[in-house]
């Protein structure tokens, strides 16, 4: 613990204040809290990556409705998954989450090792914090966790400076996190030291008049406490271009494909991609029957965490595909399969039935 910062409390005394916090002020009503199972605590826990609890809940009840148990995951079919995580992108979660059930099922006898930081680990998609959590809160054994939140709390009352995704840092707010986490209470606890940088520390506005901690904290005493934590350093973003052809036959159905099952959009259905009009021509005249092509419509740009996608849709109507493709499906929108959906294809196609298409063609190369 050479590198830890001094402690703003004894480990008794912050936790003495923090489970009296949770017991008035914590969330006590979740639905992965009752019954508190390893598996269901596992789901929340990769849902609530990236994404906030009121968000989580009702994909969390329809996914758990669907694969109660880590089994039902396991021999679910990638598409079913997929279409349950449709709207809570970073799906790199969901497909981890289904390889993991897969290797639990076969290598723990269907069980989380919910008792091993170390087991759990090596399953797909689980690092230390979520290994923490799952270990914690399902088996009451101690062990710390620091996600987002903690991390936003530590930094704050100790006035870590830096950003905290530098692994010197991360080091740092482990330290911390280990030395405060109790051996008794263990899930009330982690609850709550997620609830606290949740709904008090929060990122934006922390209500510091009314926190536990305010007499101790640092950040507060420096009177700034929003400039913890310090930003990663900016990079500027690469845009990349790409062409989505919105292909409609004459019932109005859509031409979607599957993705490859790794990398962007793994596994998920969208829109055919092109580089170029010229790419997209050729793959017309190769591929359907009579196309009838109308402009573009307006370009939109979404964000990933490495580069930016402006994506231009290209709107043809066809009669049919020339051939039998087995690499997509026409998709109703007033009858909609159940596939998981890149975001912006998910919003394109819910916009279809408002667009009004200019039948002015659009560039043809
Ligand atoms: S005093 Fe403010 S900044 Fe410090 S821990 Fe409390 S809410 Fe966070």
């Amino acid at each position: 613990m050479a590198d830890m910062p001094a402690p703003c409390l004894t480990a008794e005394e912050f936790q003495r204040r923090l489970l009296t916090w949770f017991d008035q002020y914590g969330r006590h009503d979740l639905p992965w809290q009752s019954p508190r199972s390893a598996y269901r605590v596992w789901v929340s826990e990769i849902m609530l990556q990236q994404t906030q609890v009121t968000t989580v809940i009702p994909y969390f009840k329809r996914f758990m409705a669907r694969f109660p148990t880590l089994e039902a995951l396991a021999n679910a079919p990638q598409d079913d998954v997929l279409h349950l995580w449709t709207g809570l992108g970073y799906y790199a979660r969901a497909r981890n989450l289904h390889k993991a059930a897969q290797v639990a099922l076969e290598d723990h006898d269907g069980e989380l090792p919910a008792d091993s930081i170390e087991a759990l680990m090596t399953l797909p998609g689980i690092g230390r914090s979520t290994a923490g959590a799952i270990v914690a809160q399902s088996s009451g054994q101690q062990a710390a966790i620091l996600d987002g939140n903690v991390k936003r709390s530590l930094t704050r009352l100790h006035a870590v400076s830096g950003w905290p995704g530098k692994p010197a840092i991360e080091r740092s707010l482990w330290a911390l996190a280990e030395y405060y986490t109790p051996d008794t209470r263990l899930a009330d606890y982690t609850q709550a030291i997620m609830d606290f940088g949740a709904t008090l520390c929060k990122r934006g506005k922390p209500d510091c008049l009314i926190c536990p901690f305010n007499d101790v904290c640092r950040a507060y005493a420096q009177g700034e406490p929003q400039r913890f934590p310090e930003s990663k350093p900016k990079k500027t973003l690469p845009t990349r271009e790409t062409i989505m052809l919105m292909l409609r036959d004459r019932q109005g159905r859509v031409w979607l494909e599957q993705r490859p099952p790794s990398g962007l959009w793994g596994g998920l259905w969208s829109l055919p991609q092109f580089e170029r009009h010229g790419e997209l021509n050729d793959w017309l005249a190769d591929h359907v029957v009579s196309p009838e092509r109308h402009a573009p419509l307006p370009s939109f740009t979404h964000t990933f965490s490495h580069f930016r996608l402006s994506i231009t849709p290209q709107p043809v109507n066809c009669d049919r595909l020339s051939g039998v493709r087995e690499d997509g499906v026409w998709y109703d929108v007033n009858d909609p399969p159940a596939l998981g959906l890149a975001a912006p294809v998910k919003s394109l196609l819910s916009q279809l039935a408002t667009f009004t298409l200019d039948p002015t063609p659009g560039p043809s190369r």
